[in-house]
């Protein structure tokens, strides 16, 4: 069986390939903020946007004030939402923050080294906020253990992410001032040999 950082010869290949551990991160570079009215160019505070009384019907405008990128857009995604237990019970608002970190997480995982077909990856994590606000781990942990795990899966990095496959383990709090950042250094096991 081979260890990690040992040279692997693929069989039925000439491939080798030296497991080591990948890093990837996720740094909010861009703080969303939402275009005012666009026809009068007033937030949608304004009480000229009031049903009853206001004279502007409120015009959306989709993208970022600062930055003109969609609210997908990677840019404004840093350090995981929480995702609270009584949230769950909202199941559309949590499949869709699920699918959009998975979507986040699959695409910087295809940026990286990690070989696909892997028997197993152990993950750890790292978060920054940005502030010194208490905050519940679990809480935010959640959202990134999850769609982590089916990201791998999705992208046959690994069988699934089942216990066997995929274990996120520690998710410790770096706090740098004003970056809010998410980083996860994953440690992958041996490649399963092909059919
Ligand atoms: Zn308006
Ligand atoms: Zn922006």
């Amino acid at each position: 069986m081979a260890q990690l950082g040992q040279d692997i010869d693929y069989a039925g290949s000439d491939l080798t390939l030296v497991l080591e551990p990948v890093m990837i991160s996720q740094v909010k570079t861009c703080a969303w903020r939402a275009k005012p009215c666009g026809t009068c160019g007033r937030p949608q505070s304004n009480k000229i946007h009031r049903k009853e009384t206001g004279s502007c019907t409120f015009k959306k405008q989709l993208r970022c004030a600062r930055c003109d990128l969609p609210k997908s857009h990677p840019d404004h995604y840093g350090a995981p939402p929480s995702m609270n237990i009584l949230g769950l019970g909202k199941p559309r608002v949590y499949q869709n923050l699920k699918e959009t970190w998975e979507a986040l997480l699959a695409g910087l995982l295809r940026e990286s080294d990690l070989p696909r077909g892997l028997a197993s990856v152990m993950v750890e994590g790292e978060v920054s906020f940005g502030d010194e606000d208490e905050r519940d781990q679990g809480n935010h942990r959640m959202i990134v253990e999850k769609a982590l795990g089916d990201a791998l899966e999705a992208g046959e990095w690994i069988p699934n992410d089942s216990w066997d496959h995929y274990q996120f383990n520690g998710f410790r709090r770096i706090e740098e001032p004003g970056v809010s950042r998410l980083r996860l250094i994953l440690f992958p096991s041996t490649l399963l040999i092909p059919r």
